[in-house]
């Protein structure tokens, strides 16, 4: 499998540290996290649970876990959480939840009547909400949100909709779990504040790792006392690490300096997907395209996607008909222009074909 590509669309995850993030880096107080003694680790977990509004922040190695642990918290081994059919947590985390936390997972269609993919309605939700003390039926602990929408395309929860949820849900003990892997981007867009969003939710976790840049780590927080027990999950998962404040001040320099240029990753994706209509017409919806993803509808997204790499393009096939693009802060205005012609041309040289037949391509 290649490994390096010319550009890179395939995620936001692929970014390297900037020579300023590790000269940070260097100069980071240490001490032993498992011990709770890295104070540049302090600082990362009291900053992150300062912005999104809530008591208490745990650092985690990936996101992955964050969810993993979040959703064990909250869940007992038997109950379930509910999240949609294309969420980050039944998709792409190997079926951990399942495996490792005993917890059960049902879904909700990803597609809600009158919203965009990937955007939730609360009342959708609240009908799939089952009772725990059913002698039965599997009670719900936990719903789990997504935003942005990896999957849908980086589309934007709602504000309301998530408020509506978490209202309905308060009296009812079901916890709410917020995965914002890409809340950032959300933010940057204008939708709400980091905080507004975080007050809709029991436990957020956000990634570190993804368009702000940093090469490691997400923060899950909460309130004090679903802190102190996620960190004993964190721990039994295998994930207490030791002099960490190094990566701590990775993300601690991403949030404070990199949030304010996600903006023009939204941007750029924007522009991808524009020139992607002009060339194969329909083939991208622009109202999904809310921040630094591209959802291109294709014939056959394979063929696009080792079009590309053959010439050093970096892109990923979601499913057969769907091939995603994704913006990140390490593109330069000039690799985006590479990035769209190599696209233009691949779809013009693959498709257009099909769109005239007359044409004799
Ligand atoms: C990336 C991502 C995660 C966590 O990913 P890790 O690679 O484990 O850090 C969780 N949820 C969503 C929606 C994601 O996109």
């Amino acid at each position: 499998m290649r490994t390096t590509f010319k550009v890179d669309l395939r995620s936001d995850t692929v970014t390297k540290p900037s020579p300023e993030m590790i000269r940070f880096m260097t100069g980071a107080a240490l001490g032993d996290d498992v011990y709770d003694e890295d104070p540049t680790v302090h600082e990362l977990q009291e900053l992150v649970a300062g912005l999104l509004g809530h008591e208490a922040g745990l650092f985690t190695p990936t996101g992955s876990m964050a969810n993993l642990i979040a959703v064990r918290c909250h869940v007992q081994p038997g109950q379930e959480v509910l999240c949609d059919s294309s969420a980050h947590i039944v998709r792409a985390e190997l079926g951990a939840h399942a495996s490792l936390g005993g917890v059960t997972t049902r879904t909700w269609p990803m597609h809600s009547a009158g919203q965009l993919p990937g955007q939730l309605k609360a009342a959708d939700v609240l009908d799939y909400v089952a009772d725990k003390t059913s002698p039965y039926l599997v009670g719900t602990a936990c719903v789990a949100v997504e935003n942005t929408h990896n999957f849908a395309g980086g589309t934007i929860q709602d504000i309301n909709e998530l408020r509506l949820l978490k209202e309905s849900l308060t009296g009812r003990q079901v916890a709410v779990h917020l995965d914002g892997a890409r809340l950032w981007n959300a933010v940057a867009s204008g939708a709400a504040s980091l905080e507004d969003f975080g007050q809709t939710a029991d436990s957020v976790q956000v990634c570190l790792s993804k368009g702000l840049g940093a090469p490691v780590g997400s923060v899950l927080v909460g309130s004090k006392s679903f802190i102190d027990q996620a960190r004993v999950w964190r721990k039994r998962f295998g994930g207490g690490m030791r002099q960490i404040g190094l990566l701590a001040a990775a993300g601690i320099f991403a949030v404070k300096n990199h949030r304010a240029e996600l903006v023009r990753d939204h941007a750029a994706a924007m522009g991808l997907a524009m020139r992607c209509n002009e060339v194969l017409p329909g083939s991208v919806d622009l109202g999904r395209v809310q921040t630094n993803m591209v959802m291109v509808r294709v014939p056959a997204a394979d063929e696009v996607v080792r079009q590309c790499a053959d010439v050093g393009l970096g892109a990923w096939a979601l499913d057969s008909r769907t091939v995603r693009l994704v913006t990140h802060r390490d593109l330069s205005k000039e690799a985006i222009e590479w990035a769209s012609d190599v696209l233009a041309t691949t779809l013009t040289s693959l498709f257009s074909a099909e769109k005239c037949p007359e044409s004799g391509r």
